[in-house]
């Protein structure tokens, strides 16, 4: 039988209809609409693609754009000295530093600039220490909190499920596997030193690849029924690919994220509800129905947390 390809498009269009309307709220009741600071350092053109789709979804979804672009010879401290003016611009809700700076940019030192408050892709060391230890209210990382928002949207079950995680950045495999943990999935981490990947990876029920290496995952590696997640995007000589071979394993897996249009689409749906989410902390500490319907949960700051 073959698999059901998840609809990433569908779901992403559907976040960003709400997050759109959550705006549209904010700024009906008087608030200011969220503004994303985008900042790219240098002329990656990959990366110039990715910010450009960012601003305009931004835009799309009735916030305002507030990128900045420095060029490829900013030295480091330039490009913390606007890091510092971001972080202290009222208008400004979400600072979305673009990765990877260039070589003479310590991007580490930049992001732990950020406030964490403003931190929409969830990368600060606070907000990942905020998951780390299983609290709620902090802001999560886009591409992760995208795959769980599909897993859940196709009722996948996390519950006691075996969960395997293919790769260990902070981007996207370390939050997986917390986010995963935080839904009662047994997880396991594979890394490049893992012994047998094929063997791990088959006792999964619910695999995330995100390891980097296109058709890393085959058949052999998909227990019949399981959730395949990738997470990888090449450009081929035939198009985009994924991590997974999904000829091989789309008769075999329950279900399957195609390469584009799975997970992909989800990221800037997750950055957008993660940047009104911040507007809305920050402009509204006490809390709306704006807030509790978009992040499902009530953020009653963890006692231990200083939401300042
Ligand atoms: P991403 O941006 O998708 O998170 P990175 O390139 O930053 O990707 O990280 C790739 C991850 O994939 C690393 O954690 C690495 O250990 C893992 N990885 C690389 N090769 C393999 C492999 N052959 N088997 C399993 N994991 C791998």
């Amino acid at each position: 039988m073959s698999a059901i390809v998840i609809d990433g498009k569908q779901v992403a269009a559907k976040v960003r209809a709400e997050v759109a309307a959550g705006v549209a709220e904010l700024s009906d009741g008087g608030g200011n609409a969220p503004g994303l600071a985008t900042v790219l350092i240098g002329n990656d053109p990959a990366s110039e693609v990715y910010v450009r789709n960012k601003r305009r979804a931004c835009v799309a979804a009735g916030m305002t754009d507030l990128h900045r672009h420095l060029p490829e010879n900013t030295d480091h401290a330039q490009a913390a000295a606007l890091i510092d003016e971001l972080a202290a611009d009222p208008l400004v809700s979400g600072i979305l530093l673009q990765l990877p700076t260039p070589p003479y940019i310590r991007s580490h030192e930049l992001l732990s600039m950020i406030p964490h408050r403003k931190d929409v892709d969830g990368l600060t060391p606070v907000n990942a220490g905020y998951l780390a230890q299983g609290v709620s209210s902090g802001l999560r990382p886009c591409t992760p909190s995208g795959v769980m928002m599909l897993l859940d949207h196709y009722g996948i079950e996390l519950e006691g499920a075996e969960a395997v995680v293919v790769g260990r950045s902070s981007l996207v495999g370390k939050p997986m596997a917390h986010l995963l943990l935080e839904r009662n999935a047994t997880v396991t981490v594979c890394h490049s030193r893992t012994i047998d990947l094929v063997a791990v990876c088959r006792r999964a029920d619910v695999l995330v690849v995100a390891a980097g290496i296109p058709g890393l995952i085959g058949a052999d590696a998909v227990k019949p029924g399981a959730a395949v997640i990738d997470v990888g995007i090449h450009r081929g000589k035939e198009g985009l690919v994924g991590d997974v071979d999904a000829q091989s394993v789309i008769d075999l897996a329950g279900h399957l994220t195609p390469v584009p249009g799975g997970v992909g689409p989800m990221t800037i749906a997750m950055l957008l509800s993660n940047t009104l989410t911040a507007a809305v902390r920050q402009q509204a500490p006490e809390e709306g129905p704006v807030l509790n319907r978009l992040t499902g949960r009530a953020a009653v700051p963890h006692p231990n947390e200083e939401m300042k």
